[in-house]
């Protein structure tokens, strides 16, 4: 009784005093309580397996014995300097990020927030290119403050109000939903089983977008750009995949035209791709600034932005990049110790393998239903487009998604939703998941199914 009385007040306190409210979600939203690894529970005890980690964060697990004991051992010692004094985790936790990346790429400014780090990005690319317009993809979310909101084209975070200047979008190469289709040209397992009914083939759809790409780039205000803005593979509106090979012509555009090239890896970077580090790697391609959050901390509120030398150079000579708790030693040691921890339990590798191996379980769903329309990603970074039918790839309407997705939540699976249509289950769990897990949520995702077309039925 005191569970459920709490619990209303909770609801009171989040209509009240919460914006946004956080209600959207689920019709009977959920109190969390606890959460270990890839468990999460909530005020009653109920256990769910994660696999969304807090929108693509908890890297490594929740409350990972190893961070935790590095974080309390750190605040213990200092929570906090500012960026006038040296301290031993910052520059320890720089050299070891900074290893990751490749050449030209070493040279770290810390931030808070993955849409702090890409404020900077936009200005850095503004400052070293000295053009204006900055391009990036439809249905690309670069993050939610005024200026960076400019770049992020995902209808239902687009506000009716002045946006930032300079910020232009273009056509994303969506092998599945985009004009000329074709998801064949990825490389992904799923495809040598892959019963779809789509399209041309993948090497003239990369040409076509390539010319559309470069109408865009002729009709740049300046006729000369600042830069571009590109997810590896985008993540909320729903594991949007690119031609093989298209990134690599358009950085090479980019920058025939003076703009730089900014990699958003906030959720594809850290192993999470599974065959890469980072997203970019996956492109074959090397970005001129990358962004990072989300999965750096393991939910820890941080970020960075990665660049080279001469970029840096450039931003330092006209504005000094402060930033009061961006890079603390609480946050660098937290820093540390996931990146130790995906080495040291070869979460890149788990990943890698769980993920093809459930990318495969789950195709087999879209062979079985016809309302499953797409299944496509990478490592631990999947998405299932729900579709009134194959044919048609109409989107199933959000009511009908968000029943499936609430069924998954009562038999102890918690998944993302996310898509332009609000059409796409997002999957992406803490990389240390099994297996035996796997088959526990396909198991879940195909009775939630056929518990939805038995309700069509009736
Ligand atoms: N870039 C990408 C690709 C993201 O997914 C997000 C957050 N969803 C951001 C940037 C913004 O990060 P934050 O919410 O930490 O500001």
């Amino acid at each position: 009784k005191y569970q459920s009385l709490a619990y209303q007040r909770v609801l009171e306190i989040n209509n009240q005093h919460l914006y946004p409210p956080r209600t959207a979600y689920f019709a009977e939203p959920l109190l969390l309580h606890q959460g270990h690894m890839e468990w999460l529970f909530d005020h009653e005890g109920n256990r769910y397996l994660d696999f969304f980690s807090g929108i693509v964060t908890v890297g490594v697990g929740h409350c990972h014995p190893k961070v935790n004991a590095v974080a309390q051992k750190q605040l213990g010692r200092l929570w906090h300097t500012s960026p006038i004094f040296f301290n031993l985790p910052i520059h320890e936790y720089a050299e070891k990020l900074s290893a990751l990346l490749p050449e030209p790429l070493k040279v770290i400014f810390f931030t808070n927030s993955g849409s702090e780090a890409n404020d900077l990005a936009m200005l850095m690319a503004r400052a070293h290119s000295t053009n204006i317009d900055i391009i990036s993809f439809r249905g690309a979310y670069h993050g939610g403050s005024p200026y960076i909101l400019g770049l992020t084209n995902v209808g239902y975070f687009k506000m009716e109000l002045p946006g930032a200047a300079g910020c232009e979008s273009t056509m994303c190469p969506d092998v599945f939903r985009g004009p000329w289709g074709g998801s064949h040209c990825r490389d992904s397992p799923v495809q040598t089983i892959r019963k779809c009914s789509c399209a041309p083939d993948c090497c003239q759809a990369k040409d076509q977008y390539i010319e559309q790409f470069k109408d865009t780039l002729s009709t740049a205000v300046a006729k000369s750009i600042a830069g571009f803005f590109v997810e590896p593979i985008q993540g909320v509106s729903g594991i949007v995949q690119y031609p093989k090979g298209f990134l690599k012509e358009a950085f090479k555009l980019v920058r025939e035209r003076g703009g730089v090239c900014i990699s958003d890896e906030v959720q594809t970077g850290f192993g999470r791709l599974g065959s890469h580090y980072w997203g970019f790697q996956t492109h074959d391609i090397v970005p001129d600034i990358v962004t990072l959050a989300k999965g750096i901390g393991n939910g820890f509120p941080m970020g960075a932005v990665v660049t080279t030398p001469e970029i840096a150079k450039s931003l330092a000579k006209r504005r000094f990049c402060f930033s009061t708790f961006g890079g603390n030693p609480l946050a660098c040691a937290i820093g540390s110790a996931v990146l130790e921890v995906i080495k040291e339990e070869n979460l890149q590798e788990n990943s890698q393998e769980v993920g093809t191996y459930m990318l495969l379980e789950l195709a087999k769903l879209r062979d079985e239903f016809e309302i499953v329309g797409d299944v496509r990603g990478k490592g631990l970074m999947i998405g299932i487009e729900m579709v009134k039918d194959k044919m048609s790839r109409q989107p199933l309407p959000p009511e009908e998604v968000s029943q499936i997705h609430e069924d998954c939540k009562h038999m102890g699976l918690l998944v993302g939703k996310s898509g332009i249509f609000s059409q796409t289950f997002r999957i992406a769990p803490p990389m240390c998941i099994t297996k035996p897990e796997v088959d526990f949520a396909v198991e879940v995702f195909r009775s939630a199914l056929i518990q939805h077309m038995e309700r069509k039925a009736k």
